[in-house]
């Protein structure tokens, strides 16, 4: 390469590092290396760090209703139990329906359930009192939002008034379903808490829409499709313009009251 064209790199990428490398004169490698290991990623967090342990026994209560997707699962639930597979740590499904009848049969108490956030009211009634529960969606939180900011935004709920405006933000754009929990369910909770005139909007797609100033709250999606990145750039823009922002499971946790209930 002549000295010219190593001069156009070096102006055309005149931002990153650049490192010259000879392997034949062997020049250069360990700067390489050492250049190299700054994008190693940091150790990737998971889903169940510090709720679950090996040998633990984890149920999934997984909905198969009309918002279910027709013959398979949807990626939190895959993840989660190939999370808990990994961990050595023995998962098990069930339905709703069928959750009193696995409780029967097992021969000790889960260490954890973790449910749909549609049904976090049903699985808490039905559970065993010191049984731990979370949700999807607030497993989610934990890995890729900020859920002490989550929690703090559903506070923001009890000010919510008849006039006011709801984003509901999604990051993904799925064909909804009939019971769809972020087009059907949330907005069926709070028009049912603040009456039918509530403003609730729903955004959906990797890109958060420009004009959320004018809301009074948003409550985001578990962000599944989305890296962690992403959905923390979403709670900066909120904070920054003073919205408060929330997550489904919370949400919903809040509005059936057993937020204080729930473990993340
Ligand atoms: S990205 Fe959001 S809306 Fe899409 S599947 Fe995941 S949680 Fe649901």
């Amino acid at each position: 390469m002549s000295c010219s064209e190593i001069k156009k790199i070096k102006d055309d990428f005149k931002n990153y590092s650049i490192v010259e490398v000879s392997a034949l004169k062997k020049l250069g490698l360990d700067l390489f290396l050492e250049e190299l290991l700054k994008f190693k990623p940091e150790r990737e967090e998971k889903l169940f760090d510090g709720m679950v342990k090996e040998k633990d026994l984890v149920l999934l209560v997984i909905p198969q209703d009309i918002a279910a997707p027709k013959n398979r699962l949807i990626l939190p639930q895959v993840q989660s139990i190939r999370e808990l597979l990994d961990k050595n740590s023995i998962v098990t499904m069930v339905k709703l329906e069928e959750l009193s009848d696995v409780l029967l049969l097992l021969n000790k108490n889960p260490d954890l359930i973790v449910a749909d956030s549609s049904v976090f009211l049903e699985v808490y009634e039905k559970k065993p009192k010191d049984v731990k529960l979370t949700s999807f969606s607030i497993l989610f939180a934990k890995l890729k939002g900020d859920i002490g900011e989550y929690v703090s935004g559903a506070s923001a709920i009890k000010n919510l008034k008849e006039d006011s405006k709801i984003l509901i933000a999604e990051c993904c754009t799925h064909a909804p379903a009939e019971e769809d929990i972020g087009r059907i369910k949330i907005p069926n909770m709070i028009k049912k808490k603040f009456g039918e005139n509530i403003k609730v909007d729903v955004s959906s797609g990797a890109v958060f829409p420009d004009n959320i100033s004018d809301y009074d709250l948003i409550i985001q999606c578990g962000g599944c499709m989305l890296n962690s990145k992403n959905i923390k750039n979403r709670i900066k823009i909120a904070k920054e313009k003073s919205i408060p922002i929330t997550n489904y499971g919370i949400a919903i946790a809040y509005f059936k009251g057993i937020l204080d209930k729930i473990d993340f």
